[in-house]
């Protein structure tokens, strides 16, 4: 039933804009709605949707410790936004300012001027970044994990550290490459830290110099447990899992400073590493800074139950970005975690043709229901609704529930034969560093040239 809110808007000819502030989990998937229950608006130019995101593809974040390992290929952890969403106009680039009151944006392009963008309806999904301190040292010897750049590097890094430590004598020299830090025991953390320690267990067979005892793998995390989104006990069991396969925690301690890569902690240890994940904790998008939207007091969007922004017309947000409060764990707000953006990602893109038809808005409600995590091949701990599971049976749980949630059937597929492969040929353990820095050698060579 077309409303006579949008048959007005269909008369006047002046087609509702939506525009879409980040391509992520809610980006991505309200898009996909939308195109879905808009479709005859879509079609006759009533509604027009843009998404705008410096990246031209939704990264599948719990995939990236996987990408790390080498298990699944940088590619396959990604979807392509213009494929997935042909209805939808892509804009690469990023949202510098929203300015509600006036119904634009201002977005920054790779290149060229910076344009302002109207809209009708705004919906922002910016996700979180890293949340960092101010640690002396941390800024420059230290790298984050939330993107497939920064799960490739760290994979190229570990491994060159390899090849590092196996060509070096200097016994300082081969301690600090196979010493490898990870700040923050959430399930990034976490799973970064499992998968990239199984895979070094696998290279070293091919660094007949490096024996398993000398890797040094550490982490550092300020409270008492781990994995907290599995609950204390399997969080336990992790932390054992752990501790057996030679990981150290180090629980209750602080990174007190990681100046030129040396780690001093809290704990009055110190010693030399070469890597240095951060992985404590995330923040919202700086972009809302930029915004007459209001923040509540973490900084996150203040968004009602039915992913309304507060006390504003027009404006719809979740996810990461958002402060949604938890209809079904009353004065909490729900975790910045993909279950929660996916689902609310749904009720958005339904609540906007709700409104754009004057129809009634639904709240977002659902139940925290536990979480898995793969702790490197054939490992993994889970406890979802309540059922426990470790080892083998997590792990194949991991896997199984993650492919189903990854987007398009292409994914799927491609993702199912990185699996296959990975079964009956060893994963690849080599580093490709040198894609990092592309133009070295051409420009040594033209160097040369020059000499002559
Ligand atoms: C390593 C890792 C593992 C994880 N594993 C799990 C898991 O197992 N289970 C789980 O539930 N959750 C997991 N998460 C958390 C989950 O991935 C996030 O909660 C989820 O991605 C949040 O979705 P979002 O759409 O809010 O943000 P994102 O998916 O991060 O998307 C935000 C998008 O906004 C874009 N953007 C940012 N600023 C701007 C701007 N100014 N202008 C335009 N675009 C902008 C970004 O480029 C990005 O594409 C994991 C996270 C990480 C990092």
């Amino acid at each position: 039933m077309v409303s006579q809110a949008l048959e007005g808007i269909v008369a006047d000819r002046k087609p509702q804009h939506i525009v879409i502030v980040g391509g992520g989990y809610v980006g991505l998937y309200s898009a996909l709605r939308l195109q879905r229950t808009l479709r005859r608006e879509l079609r006759d130019g009533s509604v027009r949707i843009t998404l705008i995101d410096p990246q031209s593809y939704m990264t599948y974040q719990p995939f990236l410790p996987e990408a790390a390992a080498g298990n699944i290929s940088p590619r396959h952890v990604v979807a392509p936004l213009r494929r997935v969403l042909p209805k939808v106009r892509i804009l690469n680039g990023r949202v510098s300012k929203v300015h509600h009151e006036a119904r634009t944006v201002t977005f920054e392009p790779p290149a060229g001027q910076s344009r302002e963008i109207e809209y009708d309806v705004i919906v922002m999904a910016a996700g979180s970044i890293s949340r960092t301190l101010p640690i002396p040292g941390l800024e420059d010897a230290a790298i984050g994990f939330k993107s497939v750049g920064e799960a490739i590097a760290l994979r190229n890094r570990v491994l060159a550290l390899l090849d590092r430590a196996e060509s070096a004598e200097d016994e300082d020299v081969r301690r600090r490459a196979l010493t490898f830090v990870v700040v923050g025991g959430g399930f990034a953390g976490i799973e970064a830290l499992a998968e990239l320690e199984d895979m070094t267990e696998d290279a070293i067979k091919y660094y007949p110099g490096i024996d398993k005892k000398d890797l040094r793998w550490v982490l550092i995390e300020a409270s008492n447990r781990i994995l907290p989104e599995v609950g204390p006990e399997m969080g336990e069991w992790t932390a054992e899992q752990l501790r057996e396969r030679g990981i150290e925690l180090k629980m209750e301690t602080f990174l007190q400073s990681c100046e030129g890569g040396l780690v001093k902690t809290s704990d009055g240890d110190e010693f030399e590493s070469a890597t240095i994940v951060w992985t404590a904790g995330v923040k919202p998008s700086p972009v809302v800074n930029s915004t007459d939207l209001p923040l509540d007091e973490r900084g996150r969007i203040k968004t009602t139950t039915r992913l309304t922004i507060a006390g504003v017309k027009g404006a719809f947000a979740a996810g990461d970005v958002a402060g949604v409060p938890d209809v079904t764990n009353p004065g909490q707000f729900c975790a910045p975690n993909a279950q929660h953006a996916v689902r609310q990602a749904r009720v958005l893109g339904d609540n906007i043709t709700a409104y754009l038809r004057g129809e009634e808005l639904k709240d977002y409600r659902h139940k925290y229901v536990g979480s898995v995590a793969g702790l490197g091949l054939h490992r993994g701990v889970a406890n979802v609704y309540g059922i426990k599971l470790r080892g083998l049976p997590a792990w194949f749980m991991h896997r199984t529930y993650h492919l189903s949630r990854v987007p398009t059937v292409n994914r799927k597929v491609r993702v199912v034969m990185d699996w296959t492969l990975s079964l009956f040929f060893k994963r690849e353990t080599i580093s490709l560093g040198e894609i990092e820095h592309p133009r070295d050698e051409f420009r040594a060579a033209a160097k040369s040239g020059l000499k002559r």
